[in-house]
C-alpha cells in the first residue's frame, strides 16, 4: 500500500502476457485494465501475492466456458511497462518456470 507506482499504465497494458499462447476458439478476450485490488491475489507470473490496495492489471477472459481473471502484481506490470524498450527481458524474467539460460549469465 505504501508503494509508489512508478511504472506507466498505458505501457503496461499495452504489453500481451498472453502473446503466442493459443488458446484456440474456446478463448474470448475482454482485455485489461488496471486496478486497486480489493483483497489479497496471487500474480499469474511470478506467483507471488497482490497485496490489498495494490495497483495491478487484471486481464479478464472466457476459457472453455469459465470466466477467469489473470491478475499481475505491481513488479510484473512495471516489467511489463519497460517490455517495449527491454524486449521483453523484463517480464519473462518473472516467470518462475520459465528462466532462459542467457539470464543466468552472471554479472
Ligand atoms: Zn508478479
Amino acid at each position: 500500500m505504501s508503494e509508489s507506482q512508478a511504472w506507466s499504465e498505458a505501457d503496461c497494458l499495452a504489453y500481451d502476457p498472453f502473446a503466442g499462447d493459443d488458446y484456440g476458439n474456446d478463448f474470448i478476450d475482454f482485455g485489461a485494465k488496471i486496478v486497486n485490488g480489493r483483497k489479497v491475489y496471487q500474480c499469474h507470473i511470478c506467483q507471488g501475492p497482490i497485496a490489498k490496495g495494490e495497483r495491478h492489471r487484471v486481464d479478464s477472459c472466457i476459457l472453455d466456458g469459465e470466466r477467469l481473471h489473470a491478475r499481475f502484481c505491481g513488479i510484473c506490470c512495471a516489467a511489463m511497462a519497460i517490455s517495449s524498450e527491454d524486449g521483453g527481458e523484463a517480464i519473462t524474467a518473472r516467470e518462475p518456470e520459465f528462466q532462459p539460460p542467457l539470464l543466468e549469465d552472471p554479472s
